[in-house]
């Protein structure tokens, strides 16, 4: 791998790896199309790399979230693809969705009529994705809402339907009975639109919920080799890695304090590296304290003090002085350490680290 040479850092992405991973849920699969979650900039390592890289393997479906995330990714797919928008339209948005031939995800009652009666207004029918909410009292149409939606023929007469989805609150901890009560609602929506294609899983529900995988499956997080959940994804390749340069590196005696509030005091003489990453490059601030640590070249190296904007400091007392150089690079995320690692540490979702990544560092694709 070659240096970071002036970069600040680099976030790697090795789409091999994320082709392995979205060609081995299919195998897992062989009943389901593999679709992908591509939105929030495919998480943060680059929709406009991965989409057409998946598109060119044979992935068929593609979901973001928000209608201007699809405007400039249809132009990147082949016209095959079917481009989603998972949080539906705002209001007056229809006719540009309609015309760049982008798949809304209706929702609500309105979305569905706007979309409806925008098919009327272009004299064709327009095809959507119908959302129900079956738990999670996020998105979608209730069993009483559809079932009125269904009887209005303005609607019927000028929407097809290429699918029926909903979404698990609870697949990330497989044993909740919250799991099989939304398969089972979903069961009553499906059995009202016969012949419709249904999508459920996200990543945890396609590793560890084989009754939810249904026509399409939407994995974001396996696709870039991240374990959803606890003992989930043993196998997938990890497709992510990132790391920084060192900018200066320092003696200090017993007794001083790093970084801002002086939060950590050094209990003897230390050796502490300047990082150039920090929270505006998605290197989170939480990290400060919680025991977090970089590495270089096997050597753990514990994050000391606070994390700042650009930068977060590391004792290099244990690396002899003449193995270790302001310039050098060091692994934040990579095979000692990896998004799931960091999520657990902070008690957050691996999908709050992944998408604060991309902000800032450059990506390098392998
Ligand atoms: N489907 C929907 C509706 C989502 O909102 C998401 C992501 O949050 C996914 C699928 C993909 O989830 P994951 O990245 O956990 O696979």
């Amino acid at each position: 791998r070659p240096p970071c040479r002036d970069e600040a850092g680099r976030l790697i992405v090795d789409l091999g790896a994320v082709a392995e991973n979205w060609q081995r849920l299919g195998r897992m699969h062989p009943a389901s199309r593999v679709g992908a979650v591509v939105k929030a900039n495919a998480y943060g390592l680059g929709a406009e790399r991965i989409s057409p890289m998946l598109a060119e393997i044979g992935c068929r479906e593609f979901f973001v979230a928000h209608l201007a995330e699809a405007l400039v990714l249809k132009s990147l797919l082949p016209g095959s693809a079917a481009l989603y928008v998972l949080n539906g339209l705002a209001p007056g948005s229809e006719a540009l969705c309609a015309e760049a031939r982008i798949i809304p995800v209706l929702n609500t009652l309105e979305q569905a009529l706007d979309w409806a009666a925008t098919a009327r207004e272009l004299g064709r029918t327009l095809p959507a994705a119908l959302q129900v909410d079956t738990g999670m009292s996020r998105l979608g149409l209730s069993a009483t809402e559809l079932d009125h939606l269904m009887t209005m023929p303005d609607y019927t007469g000028s929407v097809t339907h290429h699918l029926l989805m909903t979404h698990m609150a609870c697949a990330d901890t497989p044993d909740a009975p919250a799991n099989a009560r939304q398969i089972e609602r979903f069961r009553h929506f499906s059995n009202r639109l016969p012949g419709v294609p249904c999508s459920i899983a996200n990543s945890a529900a396609t590793l560890s919920l084989p009754s939810s995988a249904g026509h399409v499956l939407r994995p974001g997080l396996a696709l870039y080799g991240v374990a959803p959940g606890p003992g989930m994804g043993a196998d997938l390749q990890p497709a992510v890695s990132l790391e920084a340069r060192i900018i200066q590196i320092r003696r200090i005696e017993a007794g001083t304090g790093v970084g801002y509030g002086l939060d950590y005091v050094a209990p003897g003489p230390r050796r502490i590296a300047t990082i150039s990453a920090g929270y505006a490059d998605g290197w989170p601030r939480a990290l400060s304290g919680k025991g977090g640590a970089v590495w270089f070249r096997g050597h753990r190296l514990p994050l000391v003090g606070r994390v700042s904007m650009d930068s977060c400091a590391a004792d290099v007392t244990d690396v002899a002085d003449h193995l270790i150089r302001p310039g050098d690079t060091v692994e934040l995320i990579g095979p000692n350490q990896s998004v799931a690692d960091l999520a657990q540490l902070l008690a957050t979702t691996p999908h709050e680290i992944l998408t604060g990544l991309g902000r800032r560092f450059a990506r390098t694709y392998l």
